[in-house]
């Protein structure tokens, strides 16, 4: 990628396309600061009415310090998340006493303050102040993703820091703040989240997952998902037949892993509350089985358990199976989850031992 030719694409389409927002018309760094903290959770056509009221209310940082907080709430009401305004009068309030009632020109200052993050800190310093310095927030992750057909997870801290990093990359000496803006505005308008529209992109010469076409499928974001961890103990329970074979289960025909045969498992701490009294009346335990994890989508099953061996077996109760190694192999494969003990079939079931 051409970094110059980028930003000289974007400065130019941003000229025919910005949306003249009051912050963009008159980018002082209090409006600036003001509209960065009122968007980082609301649409810009729902804060621009609370903006203007805010800015007539409280026109600077001094007033801003000064307000009764009720009266700040009231003028926050309706946006929600009112820490944001909180924060912002604890940040009016440390640049009276120590900034001269002055929003600081210079990044790690701003980032010093109570509220202000890495991208509300570049924002500032980069618009207000034209200090070369990015400002990184979900739509320019997506863009910068997209530019470089680059597939880390942009939620992930590894996807921060490498965003992070080319936006550093990239932002220009020269016109830092409307580069930072028309990287959002891109973002906002062309480069959308799902189907992107590459058609109207200024940069679409030099965006490698429009060539690869593969735009649509960035940016990759993996979410965490809360798994239920259920700790399930295992009977591996060798029957001494001819040749030797391993009782099965069969689980309920609804559910996880509906229908499928498994290893018998149990809630309990003791194995062999997982099989039928008559069976664990028999079972000799062997030696303790390695612990395993599996993950299904919503679950996380810890397993341990124990080997067992039992004297050979004529009749079966309902669910109940016993099956060789070859018949593991062709008739009754068990799920996945259980493969940490399916490895030890071969040694367990080997007719000499
Ligand atoms: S060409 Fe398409 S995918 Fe690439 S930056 Fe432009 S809109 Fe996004």
């Amino acid at each position: 990628m051409n970094t110059d030719r980028v930003a000289q694409l974007l400065l130019g389409w941003y000229s025919l396309h910005y949306r003249p927002l009051p912050w963009r018309t008159e980018p002082t760094p209090y409006h600036v600061w003001v509209s960065e903290i009122m968007l980082q959770q609301t649409r810009i056509e729902a804060a621009l009415p609370y903006y203007r009221r805010f800015i007539t209310a409280l026109p600077d940082v001094e007033s801003l310090a000064s307000a009764p907080e009720d009266r700040l709430l009231k003028l926050w009401e309706g946006l929600g998340y009112y820490s944001r305004a909180r924060n912002l009068q604890k940040a009016a309030k440390v640049l009276v006493s120590e900034y001269g009632g002055q929003l600081p020109a210079d990044y790690d200052h701003l980032l010093s303050l109570p509220g202000i993050g890495a991208y509300t800190a570049g924002a500032i310093a980069s618009i207000a102040y034209s200090i070369p310095v990015p400002a990184v927030d979900g739509n320019v992750m997506r863009v910068l993703a997209r530019l470089t057909d680059n597939h880390t997870d942009v939620l992930s801290t590894e996807g921060k820091r490498v965003f992070t990093d080319l936006a550093w990359q990239l932002v220009p000496e020269r016109e830092p703040g409307r580069f930072n803006q028309a990287l959002m505005e891109l973002g906002e308008t062309i480069c959308v989240p799902g189907t992107p529209r590459c058609s109207q992109c200024p940069l679409q010469d030099e965006c490698a997952a429009y060539k690869n076409g593969c735009a649509d499928q960035l940016p990759v974001r993996i979410k965490k998902v809360d798994r239920r961890v259920e700790h399930r103990t295992v009977a591996l329970v060798r029957v001494e037949n001819s040749p030797p074979a391993v009782l099965l289960h069969r689980r309920p025909d609804t559910g996880l892993l509906a229908g499928l045969w498994e290893l018998p498992n149990t809630l309990d701490e003791d194995p062999l509350c997982s099989l039928p009294p008559e069976i664990a009346a028999m079972c000799k335990t062997v030696e303790a089985l390695p612990a395993a994890k599996h993950l299904f989508s919503h679950i996380e099953w810890r397993l341990s358990g124990s080997m067992y061996s039992i004297p050979t077996l004529t009749t079966l109760p309902d669910s109940y199976q016993i099956a060789t190694l070859a018949e593991l192999h062709t008739a009754y494969p068990l799920p996945g989850a259980f493969r940490a003990y399916t490895a030890l079939f071969p040694r367990l079931l080997d007719e000499e031992s």
